[in-house]
């Protein structure tokens, strides 16, 4: 499933493509026909990611923002991708070329490039829809096409609110400081969250109430670096030990936005971790596929800190990769 940066760089990449446009929406597989009717022809505001959760801003009274003021007044297309849902993208230059990413691209649990890349290929409009197109987004220089959400729906932009009161602290949120603000609380409100309950901090980890985005490999990889057992009881999570792990959080996920992959290896110049002697002083980019994770899919490898075997087990409904014996 992808996690919170991939989301990230999703949002980033609508409203790069997208953004200020009239856009014609459709759902070529019908499932979402009546949802595409609301939205279709509208103005492209931007898109926003809260943890997994992607928004998509729609202007329905002409002026091209959509401010709180006229929240009721506006659409958004909410989308979770879940295990299998993804976006592929194609266009002309400027399509491509506006984008932080590069498009034509396939987003989802994995990002890549496909195949129809290249500027020096005349644009003729969107291809024929291949598979089950949920929804399609075209303007005048590209396309978009959603594939296998787990939801996909017309919200208000009041209804945002609401989900934006739900969810926990967002590590990749704008404003979201990494402790050194004190104006900003996100990382007071996760240890608050974490620590109130007894139930194991790597089922907490994954609750999207106590902390939005985290998935399951930055699960396993922070609790390494950490050198928290994932069993351990939120309530029995020091202070410290929380605050280190919402700025380790904020350290590994931006970098994961800006990867576009995940990487854990990597030595955080201003937060020591337990793992600090393990880690690379190079930067993420340059670390290969097979040294990026200390933990996870290890499973039955000595633990590179103690040589213990690392475990796995289910926990929250996935697998879960942890060393026995110096996790504590
Ligand atoms: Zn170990």
């Amino acid at each position: 499933m992808p996690e919170g940066h991939s989301i990230h760089r999703l949002a980033r990449q609508l409203t790069d493509v997208f953004g200020g446009q009239r856009v014609r929406v459709s759902s070529p597989q019908g499932r979402f026909a009546a949802g595409a009717e609301l939205l279709d022809g509208h103005v492209l505001t931007r898109a926003e990611a809260i943890g997994k959760q992607l928004l998509v801003s729609f202007d329905h009274d002409g002026t091209g923002t959509t401010t709180n003021d006229d929240a009721d007044r506006h659409r958004v297309l909410r989308i979770h991708l879940g295990l299998y849902g993804a976006f592929s993208f194609g266009g002309d230059a400027s399509f491509a070329g506006a984008s932080s990413i590069g498009a034509p691209r396939r987003m989802g649990e994995t990002e890549h490039g496909t195949a129809d890349a290249g500027e020096d290929v005349e644009y003729t409009g969107p291809p024929a829809p291949v598979g089950a197109v949920r929804v399609r987004l075209v303007s005048d220089h590209g396309w978009a096409d959603l594939r296998g959400p787990t939801a996909c729906e017309v919200i208000t932009a009041a209804d945002v609110d609401a989900l934006r009161e739900a969810a926990g602290p967002d590590p990749l949120r704008e404003d979201s400081a990494d402790g050194e603000d004190s104006a900003n609380d996100d990382g007071a409100t996760f240890a608050r969250l974490l620590r109130r309950r007894g139930v194991a901090c790597g089922q907490l980890l994954m609750d999207q109430a106590v902390v939005a985005g985290i998935g399951n490999v930055y699960r396993a990889e922070l609790l390494f670096r950490a050198g928290i057992d994932p069993y351990r009881p939120g309530k029995k999570i020091t202070e410290q030990e929380a605050a280190d792990l919402w700025a380790d959080t904020v350290f590994l996920m931006r970098d994961g936005v800006r990867l576009g992959r995940i990487v854990t290896t990597q030595r955080d110049p201003e937060h020591a971790v337990a793992v600090e002697d393990l880690t690379l002083d190079v930067d993420a980019a340059d670390i290969p596929a097979e040294a990026s994770r200390f933990v996870y899919k290890h499973t039955g490898e000595p633990c590179p800190r103690c040589g213990t075997t690392i475990a796995t087990a289910v926990m929250a409904g996935r697998n879960l990769y942890w060393c026995p014996g110096c996790q504590h």
